[in-house]
């Protein structure tokens, strides 16, 4: 299935209803907005963010007037298109750097939604902007990712400092950082244990990992496929351990769209990144210009 087809298809539902019309007025885009609205639920748009975007979309469309050489229907995909960007944060968001010491990032999230594969990704994608990086396995609950990690940190040629499941997360960190400084790299990736809810013992876990690495970014890895769950959870953590953005995962999948379009506007925190298949070079920034292309198709 193509990534955002219903929502894409949903849409244009809205703009051909406009054809032949001289002018957008509150009567003939009431259809059309209804179209919209019912394709950014049916993508599982957290229902704030529709209600938000449908009256402000509704608000221009109809104080739009007539524009020469522009139809009615090309003025409501402008607005649209317009509209997807904002909800998406507008500006691309990027990974901050120290201004000295190294870069460290700290990621979080549940189990499955692609975080060691994350971890790796993320230093394959730094590694080739010419900075040195290197990884802390710090899943102490499941052994096979600490392998996982190491597997690819050698795929990609990027050290991991691992400790086994024995060591604290918090004393991972700390001998992991410890390491890093005397190798003098610039960027220090720490994977963290995630669980399959969110509960307190991982939060407070992430805590003391956090106040041990001060890191620069802390990133939350979120599932696409889990729609406005996904916002749910960016904004859960980001009040119990404070994130500086997410990133989101299997992109390439069938997702609806609702994770991209509701993360922000919930949550008040960027999406950074977006993963898009399981290979190391499956990781880029998250553009919401291109992303508002492609969901209007
Ligand atoms: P973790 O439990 O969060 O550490 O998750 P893993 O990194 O082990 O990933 C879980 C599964 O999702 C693995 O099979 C990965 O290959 C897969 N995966 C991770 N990211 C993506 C992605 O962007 N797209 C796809 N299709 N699969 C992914």
């Amino acid at each position: 299935a193509e990534m955002f087809g219903q929502l894409t298809s949903g849409l244009e539902a809205a703009w051909t209803k406009l054809k032949g019309e001289d002018v957008m007025t509150k009567e003939n885009i009431a259809e059309p907005m209804k179209d919209i609205r019912r394709a950014l639920l049916e993508a599982d748009v957290s229902l704030p963010v529709v209600r938000r975007f449908v009256q402000s979309v509704s608000d221009q469309a109809v104080g739009m007037g007539v524009i020469r050489g522009v139809k009615p229907d090309q003025q409501l995909v402008k607005i649209v298109h317009d509209e997807l960007v904002k909800v998406m944060g507008g500006e691309v968001s990027e990974i901050q750097f120290a201004k000295s010491g190294p870069t460290v990032i700290l990621l979080a999230g549940l189990q499955g939604v692609g975080k060691t594969t994350v971890c790796a990704k993320l230093a394959y994608y730094l590694k080739k902007q010419g900075k040195s990086c290197m990884l802390i396995a710090g899943d102490v609950y499941r052994p096979a990712a600490i392998d996982q990690l190491v597997i690819l940190g050698e795929k990609i040629g990027v050290p991991v400092y691992t400790a086994g499941t024995e060591v604290k997360p918090a004393d991972i960190a700390k001998q992991g950082l410890k390491e890093a400084k005397m190798n003098n790299v610039d960027v220090v990736i720490m994977d963290t244990a995630g669980r399959l809810q969110v509960d307190k013992g991982m939060m407070d876990e992430l805590k003391d990992v956090k106040r041990f690495l001060n890191p620069t970014e802390t990133l939350l890895v979120v599932d696409a496929m889990t729609g406005q769950e996904a916002a749910s959870l960016v904004t859960a953590f980001s009040v119990e351990i404070g994130i500086t953005g997410a990133i989101l995962t299997k992109l390439d999948g069938d997702s609806r769209g609702g994770a991209a379009l509701s993360v922000k506007e919930v949550s008040g925190k960027p999406i950074k990144l977006v993963g898009r298949g399981e290979r190391m070079e499956d990781l880029e920034p998250f553009y919401p210009n291109r992303m508002a292309g492609r969901i209007l198709g």
